[in-house]
């Protein structure tokens, strides 16, 4: 059966570019980036061309890059190491309510050691409330973590503000775009970013390689001890093959970025209209204005989520209840409850996340089919 995959927010798959840029490393060019022969400094080469082209893409100085295992690794890289490094100075940390777990597991492990974590409240699109943020403020605040965009209902935060809330204060301001990067335009030094998460696997690169940018002055402490590969950051012989692969997905996004926000879009904004047009009782979650390119998030009344997921796998179908991380946990999203859903419409909901590889007839094939489902199982 022909797979027809909705779940890009989950992971993509690798673009055959960015593939091809990989093999090298994986064969000939097999030197360790720190030995000083030939192989070696080829491959030191070809790891200072991706940090160049993961700077491009976010406009930040190839030198304020750091390449890490995953997404989850920067979140926790920086938010550690700012929180170590600036623990005399303040042990105060705000977040918001519905951040990626690599975020607020991140946050919880501190408040077990002795830091204190506010978690900004959301509205009902998913948008942090600035007010709240901004009188969560202290004299011993010394970082603010909001993610740029959710993966679950893709609400885009609004980060150039909070940045301005943060600089006002002198307060370090951290965002996970792992969703965001790639999809929309992100200049880190226009929108005031002084540190930013991004991940291979999200933009067509491999899995298990990730990068973070942490604006040049910024202190943290390391995170892993050993070597001293990443400016002494982060210890241990670098992914060349993935970093390499990370690179060309970052300039490939970077090409690409308007006519692939757009597709999308379109993508999206069809799906949407088609099923509001052909299914009663549905709620769409999230944001109508603020929303990432390729999500919708809706609620089918009186059918589970996981009702959905299955039926629509067995149609050869791929998408997602919630996020991929909490699957498998039967508590409602905590970002579907931080935006005021009853836990039973937070479990009838399904997450579509649209890619390069799909087209309109796969959005076609994909609303019969949850047609036919949500009427079978309502019924
Ligand atoms: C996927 C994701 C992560 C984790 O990235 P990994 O590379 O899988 O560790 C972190 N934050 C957000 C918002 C994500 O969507």
């Amino acid at each position: 059966m022909k797979i027809r995959y909705f779940d890009h927010a989950a992971t993509t798959p690798i673009k055959t570019e960015v593939l091809e840029e990989m093999m090298p490393y994986l064969r000939q060019e097999y030197g360790n980036p720190s030995s000083l022969y030939s192989i070696g400094r080829g491959a030191k080469k070809a790891i200072e061309e991706a940090r160049k082209k993961v700077a491009n893409l976010i406009h930040c100085n190839p030198n304020e890059i750091y390449f890490t295992g995953c997404g989850s690794e920067s979140d926790n890289m920086i938010i550690k190491g700012i929180a170590y490094a600036n623990q005399r100075k303040g042990k105060h940390i705000i977040t918001s309510k519905i951040e990626h777990p690599a975020v607020l597991h991140t946050c919880q492990m501190l408040q077990k050691i002795g830091f204190d974590v506010t978690y900004v409240g959301v509205n009902q699109e998913g948008i942090i409330n600035l007010e709240e943020l901004r009188n969560s403020i202290r004299n011993d605040t010394i970082l603010i973590t909001v993610m740029f965009a959710n993966n679950e209902i893709g609400t885009i935060q609004p980060i150039e503000m909070i940045a301005k809330i943060a600089r006002m204060y002198h307060i370090i301001f951290h965002t996970d775009a792992v969703q965001a990067c790639g999809n929309i335009p992100i200049d880190v030094k226009k929108m005031g970013i002084d540190a930013l998460s991004l991940s291979g696997h999200k933009i067509y690169a491999p899995k298990g390689v990730g990068a973070l940018y942490v604006r040049q002055g910024i202190e943290f402490e390391k995170f892993m001890d050993g070597g001293h590969q990443e400016k002494n950051k982060r210890a241990g012989t670098e992914n060349v093959a993935s970093i390499v692969g990370l690179g060309k997905a970052a300039e490939l996004a970077q090409i690409n970025l308007e006519n692939y926000e757009k597709y999308l879009m379109q993508l999206r904004n069809y799906f949407i209209s088609q099923v509001q047009e052909k299914i009663q009782g549905v709620k769409l979650n999230g944001s109508i204005n603020n929303r990432l390119p390729g999500n919708a998030n809706f609620s089918f009344q009186g059918v589970e989520g996981e009702t959905l997921l299955l039926n629509l796998d067995a149609k050869g179908i791929c998408a997602s209840s919630g996020s991929a991380c909490t699957s498998g946990s039967s508590n409602p999203s905590h970002v579907l409850s931080a935006i005021g859903l009853s836990p039973e419409l937070a479990h009838n909901s399904l997450r579509v996340t649209f890619g390069e590889d799909n087209t309109k007839e796969d959005v076609d094939y994909l609303v019969e089919n949850l047609c036919e489902i949500v009427q079978k199982f309502r019924s």
